[in-house]
């Protein structure tokens, strides 16, 4: 059997779900490129770090999304280092829950430069790198087709991501690049860490199998977006998300 030669992108990979992106497109012989961005503890670089030794990661990139001449610099980095990609997964993502009464313009642009910007900097840029028969892999939320409560930044940054995804799909598509979407529930990660309890607890409830999902939920999906079994598959998203919307 002749060795994996791929080379993966995840964005947001220092933790979470992305993280865990990282751990299984290893674990099938690809070539990973972790993403942080810098936080003033260090600790994102920390992270990203020890994944990147855990998982014997071809390299490691400081690079914030929102930031379009810093994704271009990061590909830069990586044509250099690793001479292009196959896969790219837009996983990056922030929170800043306010209602819309009081969300601040800020807030409001925070999340959508992170989200969505950051998911368009980084399709755009990756297009030049993608070597034919590429994946790219993007990230929404249930949010974005339900609208919950305090989360008008961040469903419309998710909902614009799902058209961004079908977009990108149609122009790709004459290079054999696919482009989905994995559109996530409620998931156990930090993210989720400053949600009350109780209303933690009221989602679960209403999650048909029971439960909040597990990274490897996602992960499962994103994998098989980015492997050879999907190729197609493009311009759809994959919902996984207990059954909580249907
Ligand atoms: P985490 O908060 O655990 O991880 C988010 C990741 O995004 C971190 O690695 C973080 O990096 C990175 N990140 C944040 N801002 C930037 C930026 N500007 N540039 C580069 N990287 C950045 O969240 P999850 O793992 O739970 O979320 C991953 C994705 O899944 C997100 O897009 C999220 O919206 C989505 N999602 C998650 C759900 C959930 O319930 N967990 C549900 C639906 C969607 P660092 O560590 O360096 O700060």
């Amino acid at each position: 059997m002749t060795a994996d030669t791929r080379v993966a992108l995840v964005t947001g990979s220092s933790r979470g779900i992305g993280a865990g992106i990282v751990r299984a497109l290893a674990a099938d012989g690809i070539r990973c490129v972790v993403n942080y961005v810098a936080d003033p503890e260090g600790r994102n670089r920390a992270d990203a770090e020890s994944l990147a030794a855990e998982t014997g990661a071809a390299l490691v990139c400081e690079c914030d999304v929102a930031d379009h001449a810093a994704v271009g610099a990061m590909m830069r980095s990586i044509v250099e280092a690793v001479g292009g990609l196959d896969i790219v997964v837009a996983n990056a993502g922030i929170l800043r829950d306010r209602t819309l009464r009081k969300m601040t313009a800020d807030d409001f642009r925070q999340v959508i430069d992170v989200n969505l910007g950051g998911t368009f900097n980084v399709v755009q840029h990756a297009t030049t790198l993608l070597r034919p028969g590429g994946r790219i892999v993007t990230i929404g939320s249930v949010a974005g087709f339900q609208g919950f409560f305090g989360q008008g930044n961040y469903a419309a940054s998710k909902a614009g991501i799902v058209a961004l995804t079908k977009v990108a799909a149609r122009e790709f598509a004459r290079q054999g690049t696919t482009v989905n979407c994995v559109a996530p529930g409620f998931i156990a990660t930090e993210i989720l860490a400053d949600m009350p309890a109780d209303v933690t607890e009221k989602f679960r409830a209403s999650i048909p199998l029971g439960r909040l999902g597990a990274v490897d939920d996602v992960v499962n999906a994103v994998t098989f977006l980015c492997s050879p079994r999907s190729g197609y598959v493009t311009g759809q998203v994959i919902h996984v998300n207990g059954g909580f919307a249907m």
